[in-house]
């Protein structure tokens, strides 16, 4: 944590901020270690705080050992008040993707009383800047969700058949995780079979697995705060070739993916490399999403690997490789690891085979 408060008082520095507020709970936990639902961070040139309430104080004491813990009781605007009085705080700078109008205007009616006049003014993004690069204890943890979604993959493939809901093989897979170490589903598992595999965020429903599906399952777990995302696709005896033919496509144009990404690059040129050989395949108007995005206290974080997107990658960056082809009424099939940039290249945390499944 401290190298983390190193890196952030460093930009505040470059982009003059004298003292950050935080809220957003990811945002929080990156920087204290609370994990509390309730609480914020006032980040200064020397000190930092951690703002909470009475039930929280005691978790934060023993996560955010390098905060001061401040209880803000049944006052809580008096009480931040007299921090930022005893911080000498004269700018501060909230999260402006993060505090909603309402508690914006609630904090400027309290600086309407106050003695000390204070300058409110917004920052965008600042500590999702640092969590683009992940540090050794992160990488840690990624590996590990990304461990217990390669598991729950294994344990998939032992119960998936045909005649079995599309709910339950979801609630099967969320049980059997969580027993193995997951604190919860990353996002609502997706199981799409069939002609709703074609949905490319096809959530469990109750459909019944058929003879001649593909089931696309996307699903990942969470380790203490860190999220993992797989994707696999796999079909139910028998299949038409041309299933087994998109199938390749789609693994081809995974291994593109993957093969375009290393330090410099830019997001928008990785999902260049894997649009355009889709295209070429003639598929280019069935694959209708970005190729990638970033992965770690949140599902979706930075970068993305869209046709948007002009930053470069560097090394420290966790991004997913998805690329899908959807074949409306008909049928779809997406294949996803989730990878680390690194220098000269990118490694694939995932180890789920890939080859074409047909069980
Ligand atoms: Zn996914
Ligand atoms: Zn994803």
């Amino acid at each position: 944590m401290a190298t983390r408060l190193t890196r952030l008082r460093q930009l505040m520095l470059t982009e003059g901020i004298e003292a950050l507020w935080v809220r957003q709970e990811d945002n929080r936990r990156y920087l204290s270690g609370f994990t509390g639902d309730s609480g914020q961070l006032l980040i200064t040139a020397t000190e930092q705080y951690l703002l909470t309430d009475g039930r929280f104080t005691e978790q934060a004491r023993a996560e955010a050992t390098e905060f001061q813990v401040v209880d803000l009781g049944n006052k809580p605007w008096e009480q931040f008040r007299e921090v930022l009085a005893a911080a000498g705080v004269r700018k501060l700078h909230f999260e402006a993707e993060h505090l909603s109008y309402a508690a914006y205007q609630d904090f400027v009616e309290q600086l309407r009383d106050w003695q000390q006049p204070l300058n409110l003014l917004p920052a965008r993004g600042l500590v999702e800047k640092l969590r683009l690069y992940k540090d050794e204890a992160e990488l840690d943890l990624i590996q590990k969700a990304v461990d217990l979604a390669d598991a729950g993959f294994a344990y998939l493939l032992t119960i998936i058949r045909p005649g079995i809901r599309e709910r339950d093989l979801a609630l099967e897979l969320e049980y059997y995780l969580a027993r193995q170490g997951s604190e919860g589903p990353s996002f609502e598992t997706i199981i799409a079979s069939g002609p709703r595999s074609a949905l490319p965020h096809g959530v469990a429903s109750e459909r019944i697995l058929q003879p001649g599906d593909l089931v696309v399952m996307d699903f990942g777990a969470i380790y203490s705060g860190y999220h993992s995302d797989l994707t696999r696709t796999v079909a139910l005896a028998p299949v038409a070739p041309e299933w087994r033919r998109l199938y390749n496509t789609v693994l081809e144009a995974q291994r593109l993916g993957i093969a375009a990404i290393c330090s410099g690059r830019e997001g928008r040129e990785v999902d260049a490399a894997v649009r355009d050989y889709i295209s070429a395949c003639g598929y280019g108007e069935y694959f209708r999403h970005s190729l990638g995005h970033g992965v770690g206290l949140a599902i979706h974080e930075g970068p993305t690997l869209s046709s948007r997107n002009e930053n470069k990658l560097a090394p420290g960056m966790v991004v997913t490789v998805e690329p899908g082809i959807y074949l409306p009424g008909r049928g779809g099939i997406r294949i996803e690891d989730v990878v680390l940039v690194q220098e000269n290249g990118a490694r694939v945390l995932s180890r789920s085979p890939k080859e074409f499944i047909e069980l």
